[in-house]
């Protein structure tokens, strides 16, 4: 299947904030200084680690809106405090094509994918326009 790669609008998709991983979002320590009165809401630590929290199957932080008639929307609550990797996931690159075909039906309201998240760096990035 063949993406477009322009016009994508990530607060219609939302794919690559979605996981079932709970560790699909590392928070550094970097990431925690910089999330600072936010970091409590949406991280946590397993282990001796800190990831993003993951509710309902995507990232805590994740906003979602579904009108009863309309497509969802998606927002980042934490847009300018997100960690690096959501920020180093580019629109329109390879990374986000691979979130859009494995995750863009289940964050449109459809049925998770059997598979698990893509491996590799962790995706993640949304609704980051
Ligand atoms: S960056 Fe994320 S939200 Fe934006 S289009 Fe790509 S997969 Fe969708
Ligand atoms: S872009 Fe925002 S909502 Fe998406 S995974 Fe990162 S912090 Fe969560």
């Amino acid at each position: 299947m063949e993406l477009p790669a322009s016009g994508l609008d990530c607060q219609s998709c939302g794919a690559c904030c979605f996981s079932s991983l709970e560790t699909y979002v590392r928070v550094s320590g970097d990431d925690w200084m910089r999330l600072g009165s936010e970091a409590e809401r949406v991280a946590h630590f397993i282990g001796n680690r800190a990831y993003l929290r993951m509710t309902d199957g995507h990232c805590a932080a994740l906003i979602v809106i579904r009108p009863p008639d309309g497509r969802a929307h998606f927002a980042c609550s934490i847009y300018d405090r997100r960690p690096q990797v959501c920020r180093d996931l580019e629109r329109g690159s390879p990374s986000c094509d691979a979130e859009r075909m494995v995750k863009a039906a289940w964050a449109a309201g459809g049925l998770r994918p059997n598979s698990p998240a893509p491996s590799g760096p962790t995706p993640v990035a949304a609704a980051c326009g």
